[in-house]
């Protein structure tokens, strides 16, 4: 896709730090990393979010993450792998990417603010899930 940064990137128009790379994915260095390290796993093809991937392409991604997870094990206390969708979650680049972010005990990315269900809500919105599926 023409004007997609990540695209640019895969064609080697725009410059990464490259980590990974084999027939369909692509792994390199997130430019304003949460955590040094944090790098981003992208299939090569262009789809927008998680929803438009085919599942063939997806699992080669995926494998590619944990890969990349289990590096950032060795110099990281821990690792978060993230994956906005949309841009009410924060996604910007409309290009799927996974996030690899190392953590370190008490860098203070955490925790997410929490919310309650009132009595009978969880159920009902455990429903609405389901039905969905
Ligand atoms: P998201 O908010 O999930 O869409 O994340 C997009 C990520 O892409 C952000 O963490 C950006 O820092 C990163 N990013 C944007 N442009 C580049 C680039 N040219 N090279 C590497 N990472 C980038
Ligand atoms: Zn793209």
């Amino acid at each position: 896709m023409e004007d997609c940064i990540f695209c640019k990137i895969v064609k080697g128009e725009v410059p990464c730090k490259k980590i990974y790379e084999d027939e369909e994915t692509l792994a390199f260095l997130d430019i304003s990393p949460v955590a040094k390290g944090h790098t981003l796993v992208v299939p090569k093809k262009h789809v927008v979010t998680l929803v438009d991937i085919d599942e063939e392409t997806l699992k080669k991604v995926i494998v590619v993450v944990k890969k990349l997870t289990i590096a950032a094990n060795k110099y990281s206390e821990g690792v978060t792998v993230g994956q906005n969708n949309n841009r009410a979650s924060g996604q910007v680049v409309d290009h799927v990417h996974f996030h690899i972010i190392p953590r370190t005990e008490g860098d203070g990315l955490d925790p997410w603010p929490r919310v309650h269900y009132v009595e009978g809500e969880a159920g009902k919105i455990a429903e609405e899930i389901k039905s969905l599926l």
